[in-house]
């Protein structure tokens, strides 16, 4: 079998798909004035994404997290749910999605072969919730996180992006949730993109601040495997649930960067951070460019750079993530 590699003997497994860059929430961090279409073109068709995924599971990945925007906002979500699940060499097919449509479909997205579901919940106070997401719909979400436990997702994950007088006061909230809950929670400190500079300098608080209160409160950061991503996890016996802190801007972030992004549009992007990205589109329509489709894959990836380069503002070619799928 063939393997991913790059310059730096990182490894790629792990495929983060976006089916589509249209969202219904606004949420201040991403899409404050909402979705703004700016293209004319059709997503990724299903026969595109089987073809993709055939030719990156040939390349050893072996786990797809579709994404988007909100994925679940296409009518063949589950179709294609199905379809990656199908796929040879595919073990693992994940989502992340803003929860507006996970009570009516929990159990149908099982069924189709989800294997695991990342919900977004930015507050655990339903004021709140709705003045960072532009949807007073908090508990709708919170009771469709109850119907993908219930649906038979072994573990939910939670992303929170914590900011600075916003919501940042929620984080003991969080914490009692998860005593007798095996809940995940993700807090994923903000990132500067192209479009939220002023947001973002307003309310980014570190990462570091958060693993600090964590390890004076009795958390034990969790040793890495080498399939693991670049969550640090923090564990407690008092607690079912487990906590994972994605810290971009930390020292050594990139080192375990084990994933590569396609976007609803067919361009292959080495890094969430990275330029334009390499158009594959082209290649997607029949399975018979299956070979090509894996050698342009396999060249693109010589150019992977070593990290990103956030910390010195340069957020690359993404206005927001919902563009190439967070
Ligand atoms: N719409 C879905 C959702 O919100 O879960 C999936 C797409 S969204 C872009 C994926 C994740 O990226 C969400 O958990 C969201 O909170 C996070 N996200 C979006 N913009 C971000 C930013 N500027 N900094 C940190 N996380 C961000
Ligand atoms: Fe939509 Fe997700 Fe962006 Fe929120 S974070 S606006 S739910 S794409």
């Amino acid at each position: 079998m063939q393997q991913l590699t790059d310059n730096f003997h990182r490894k790629f497994e792990y495929l983060r798909l976006s089916i589509t860059d249209e969202c219904n929430f606004k949420c201040n961090y991403c899409l404050p004035d909402g979705y703004q279409r700016t293209h004319q073109k059709q997503f990724l068709s299903e026969a595109e994404i089987k073809n993709l995924v055939s030719a990156f599971a040939e390349l050893g990945t072996k786990k797809v997290r579709i994404t988007g925007g909100e994925p679940s906002l296409r009518k063949d979500f589950s179709s294609i749910i199905s379809t990656v699940s199908n796929t040879a060499g595919i073990v693992k097919v994940a989502t992340t999605t803003n929860g507006f449509n996970l009570k009516k479909n929990a159990q149908n997205w099982f069924d189709a072969g989800l294997s695991a579901i990342n919900v977004s919940v930015d507050s655990l106070d339903a004021r709140t919730f709705h003045l960072i997401t532009g949807k007073n719909i908090f508990q709708k979400v919170m009771d469709g996180v109850d119907a993908a436990s219930l649906a038979g997702f072994s573990q939910v994950k939670i992303n929170s992006v914590l900011m600075k007088g916003l919501n940042d006061n929620n984080l003991e909230l969080f914490i009692d949730w998860i005593k007798e809950q095996p809940i995940q929670l993700r807090f994923i400190e903000l990132m500067q993109t192209g479009d939220n500079s002023d947001f973002f300098n307003k309310y980014h608080i570190s990462g570091q601040s958060i693993k600090e209160k964590l390890l004076n409160a009795g958390w034990i950061q969790k040793v890495r495997s080498s399939h693991d991503g670049p969550a640090q996890v923090f564990t407690h016996s008092d607690y079912q649930g487990e906590i994972g802190l994605i810290m971009p801007y930390s020292k050594n972030f990139c080192e375990n960067c084990n994933r590569l992004r396609v976007s609803s549009l067919g361009r292959l992007h080495l890094c969430l951070f990275g330029e334009e990205g390499i158009d594959l589109r082209d290649l997607l329509s029949s399975p018979d460019d299956k070979e090509k489709l894996k050698a342009r894959i396999i060249a693109s990836l010589g150019d992977k750079k070593i990290s990103h380069y956030l910390a010195l503002g340069q957020t690359g070619g993404t206005p927001h993530l919902a563009s190439i799928g967070g």
